[in-house]
């Protein structure tokens, strides 16, 4: 059984001391694969630079509604910079492996240490030279991007820590640089659901896909989500007994559009509430998904595998 977690803040400094131990425990769950998401400058840096380190972590990177003030020209600028340099750097590097591998460094280093040696390519700082020599003298080694998505971005009404205006904005930015990219969104929408459908709409048919991460809405708002081609993420608070609405939604959407994610450290599922959400505790939600759909644990594992493959476009 494998399972992918689309939506974890492995960058939050709750990691900073065991990252090595909790990747360990989300590997013998079977969560080989981890999308690390941004939500400002620093935390999507951080991302990337966590990707290029472990095999199995690929980054997204955005700024959140919450942080949507701080958007302008240069942080869009420094997000595509991310975008294409870490796909030229790791295109097809990451091997086709299901487990967490050795850090990128120590692979750069074994195969093709005299071309590349700096660390500062691994934030990303990667002069044209030095990347064309990457290109040239380790093409062999290179094919899968690790910058896997522009996100997390949307609105939040709950808190409002921007003001509306500047979140709507940011969020129409972002919207336009991912289908300039050509690269799926991972959308946060909390209480703010028509102003999010609006703002999406015009771009349905020209993104390559996203996901609606954390679904929060009803059956309804669901079927409105899938009508623009998105995917829905379920997480921890699928597990609590009250969720009826969530498990409606679960029940409604087909199995190639559910996505599964912990939005860890947050969101910690049931009997783990209240504590450090992480990776390994990504079977949880999937044990429910299982009950409530009525179908295998490993059904489910295959059809939410199949399709964070599809919308990431990650190795099956
Ligand atoms: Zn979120
Ligand atoms: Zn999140």
């Amino acid at each position: 059984m494998e399972l992918i977690d689309t939506h974890a803040h492995l960058t939050d400094g709750k990691f900073d001391s065991d990252l090595d131990s909790v990747l360990q425990r989300a590997a013998a769950a079977g969560v080989t694969r981890v999308i690390v998401c941004g939500y400002d400058v620093e935390s999507s840096e951080k991302a990337v630079r966590l990707s290029g380190e472990h095999g199995g972590i690929f980054a997204s990177v955005g700024t959140h509604p919450h942080d949507a003030s701080s958007y302008d020209l240069t942080v869009e600028s420094r997000y595509e910079e991310l975008a294409a340099t870490a796909y030229a750097m790791l295109r097809g590097r990451l091997p086709r492996s299901r487990t967490f591998v050795p850090s990128l460094r120590q692979r750069v280093s074994g195969a093709c240490a005299h071309e590349v040696s700096t660390p500062t390519m691994l934030r990303g700082r990667l002069s044209r030279s030095v990347r064309q020599q990457v290109f040239g003298a380790c093409a062999h080694e290179v094919s899968t991007p690790t910058v896997v998505a522009i996100g997390e971005i949307g609105l939040d009404y709950h808190y409002d820590f921007s003001p509306r205006p500047a979140q709507r904005a940011a969020f129409e930015a972002q919207l336009a640089l991912a289908q300039r990219l050509q690269m799926p969104v991972i959308i946060h929408s909390r209480e703010a659901m028509e102003d999010t459908l609006s703002i999406l709409r015009p771009f349905a048919g020209l993104l390559v896909g996203g996901v609606f991460h954390c679904f929060s809405g009803d059956a309804k708002e669901a079927a409105e989500v899938l009508d623009l081609g998105m995917h829905i993420g379920v997480d921890g608070p699928i597990t609590f007994k009250s969720n009826t609405r969530l498990a409606e939604v679960v029940r409604m959407c087909p199995g190639e559009r559910l996505l599964v994610e912990t939005d860890c450290p947050y969101m910690a599922p049931h009997p783990y509430r209240g504590k450090r959400n992480e990776p390994a505790y990504l079977t949880r939600i999937v044990e429910e998904i299982a009950k409530i759909r009525g179908i295998s644990l490993v059904e489910v594992a295959e059809s939410t595998t199949a399709a964070a493959c599809a919308l990431f476009r990650l190795p099956r």
